[in-house]
């Protein structure tokens, strides 16, 4: 059975709903297909998003998909703290399964074909990168899509890029993360983030969902990492234990993220790339929720162009760039929170915190910190708000 579309988008999260969704209110055939049985699950997610891009999302989000409000963000490295509030530091809690299945419950409503518990699982090409045929199973039994146009939306571990054989490495990060019950929360309204040397190169943290709920998680770029061993003690430190000490595990969400480009382009023949496969989230948290959904729907826009002979395939990524610049701007920060670095660990910490805070702004010659030494540092953290953690 071979079945005939304009675009066939593979992945059902955030980023393949919304390209499928915006390309069938087009007017172009289109067939979703999705690996799991079910739209959403397993979640993958600590779950936050950000109300400064909510002005930019293409359609508006309903008040039930915002399960808890964020008033700001919490930093902790070593003994300092800072508090964030409102402006781009607030946001909601999402349950990632409700947020998906609504997504798609929209392409759905646009005319979108979805298909779940379908897999891709190789492509046939005619000229270099020009899909002829997508070879699926769904049960065991084969089908064979032939698509105009190859949407990957099939997130980090994209099938898609694996085909292509394009994949960079050091590419992406690691998160152990658990949805945890009967906590202690400090700040139920703060998203807390965490810096140390259990997660090297990235961070830890803790999302509430509710008063007494969270999803809790440490990361690492690292590659032989043992997360497990970083979770333990991540959860050890003073200020994490008392918050969840008699917490219980509601459910694992661990999964990677990625930190800068998989693959050199984002559009090969007739393929193009959308959400974390293209490497669409703001650095440096990460951020790729509401990313996936702008950049899909103009990825589904730009395909209807592309169909009309508006366009030209190469033009992909200068669009996304000009139409959502935070993600190209925010990239800045991969190498300088994500990369190598000789930096002392604590002095690095601080440095971090520093970063994500807004303390230090990324176009700053980071150097002078390191050379001014860790109380320069602290000092500067303090006098912008910063304060000793009095709990450790
Ligand atoms: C632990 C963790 C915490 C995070 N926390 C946040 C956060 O708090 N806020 C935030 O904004 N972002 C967060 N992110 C990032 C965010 O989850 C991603 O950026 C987002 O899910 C990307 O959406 P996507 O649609 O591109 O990919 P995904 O959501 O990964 O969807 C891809 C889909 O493709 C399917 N698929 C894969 N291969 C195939 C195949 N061969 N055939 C068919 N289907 C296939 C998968 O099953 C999946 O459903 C986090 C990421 C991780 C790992």
């Amino acid at each position: 059975m071979s079945i005939k579309c304009d675009v066939l988008v593979i992945g059902g999260g955030p980023a393949g709903c919304s390209v499928a969704r915006a390309a069938a209110k087009k007017g172009l055939k289109t067939i979703l297909i999705e690996e799991d049985e079910e739209i959403g699950s397993p979640i993958q997610c600590a779950e936050g998003i950000g109300s400064y891009l909510f002005s930019l999302m293409p359609f508006k989000i309903p008040k039930k998909q915002l399960k808890w409000k964020i008033d700001g963000m919490y930093f902790w490295a070593n003994d300092i703290a800072i508090k964030k509030e409102g402006g781009i530091w607030s946001g909601y809690s999402i349950d990632r399964k409700d947020w998906d299945k609504w997504l798609a419950s929209m392409a759905i409503k646009q005319g979108v074909k979805l298909f779940t518990g379908t897999r891709l699982l190789s492509l046939k090409f005619g000229n270099k990168f020009e899909v002829t045929s997508a070879i699926t199973t769904k049960s065991g039994k084969k089908i064979v899509f032939e698509p105009k146009y190859v949407i990957g939306a099939d997130g980090v571990d994209s099938t898609v890029l694996n085909l292509l054989d394009v994949r960079k490495t050091d590419s992406t990060g690691h998160v152990k993360s658990y949805e945890m019950k009967n906590l202690k929360l400090e700040y139920p309204r703060c998203d807390q983030l965490f810096f140390g040397e259990f997660a090297p190169r990235a961070y830890a943290y803790i999302f509430p969902l509710s008063e007494t709920t969270a999803n809790v998680g440490v990361g690492t770029v690292d590659d032989d990492a043992n997360l497990d061993d970083f979770f333990d003690r991540f959860v050890n430190i003073p200020s994490v234990k008392k918050q969840i000490s008699k917490g219980k595990v509601v459910s694992e969400k661990s999964g990677d993220a990625p930190i800068r480009e998989l693959s050199n382009k984002i559009v090969y023949g007739n393929i193009f790339l959308v959400g974390d496969a293209a490497n669409q989230n703001i650095k440096p948290f990460i951020e790729g929720n509401i990313p996936g959904v702008i950049c899909g729907d103009i990825l589904g826009n730009f395909i209807y162009d592309l169909a009309r002979g508006k366009d030209t395939p190469e033009r992909y990524e200068e669009i996304i760039n000009n139409k959502f610049s935070l993600i190209k701007d925010s990239q800045i920060y991969a190498d300088i929170v994500y990369g190598e670095t000789n930096i002392e660990r604590r002095l690095f910490n601080l440095l971090l915190l520093g970063l994500m805070s807004d303390i230090i702004p990324p176009e700053e010659d980071i150097d002078r910190y390191v050379e001014e030494g860790y109380d320069f540092l602290r000092d500067h953290i303090i006098k912008n708000g910063g304060f000793v953690e009095k709990r450790i």
